[in-house]
């Protein structure tokens, strides 16, 4: 007996709900140090991201002159995952950012990472991101109070 494969039925596109922003919540449980003289890696912090605690760093460079030249974020989840967003475009290469990149405001990462820099006055794409809104700490100059 030969079995005939039934033509398949013609497959009709269901028109997709657009995607919703996703739910945010952060804090930080302890704030990141930008690259500076003394720590030219700069020192990551503690974020609470929706329930899920990530280690935080900012990915920057500290030129031989003039304040750190932020280039993006690296969320680091306790099982290793490691994502970056980059502060030109605030895109994120986790799975949410890289298979739905039109999700408004973008993934969590995204999101959390482009309003912490607009609250510390650091200019969302395209823009200035050379401020240094934390100097060094250890710096003659630097805050002594800093808070984190
Ligand atoms: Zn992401």
């Amino acid at each position: 007996m030969t079995t005939v494969a039934k033509d398949a039925r013609p497959v009709k596109p269901r028109p997709r709900k657009p995607l919703a922003p996703v739910p945010l919540s952060w804090q930080w449980l302890y704030r990141p140090l930008f690259p500076c003289t003394l720590l030219p890696d700069g020192s990551p912090g503690l974020m609470l991201l929706n329930k899920q605690v990530y280690l935080v760093s900012v990915l920057g460079e500290l030129p031989a002159d003039g304040p750190v030249i932020v280039r993006g974020v690296r969320f680091t989840k306790a099982d290793g995952s490691v994502y970056d967003v980059s502060a030109d475009t605030f895109g994120c290469d986790c799975g949410d950012g890289t298979y739905r990149p039109e999700r408004p405001h973008g993934c969590k990462h995204a999101r959390a990472a482009r309003e912490w820099l607009t609250q510390i006055g650091m200019e969302p794409a395209g823009g200035d991101h050379s401020a240094d809104p934390h100097p060094c700490p250890f710096e003659a100059d630097g805050p002594v109070d800093a808070d984190w």
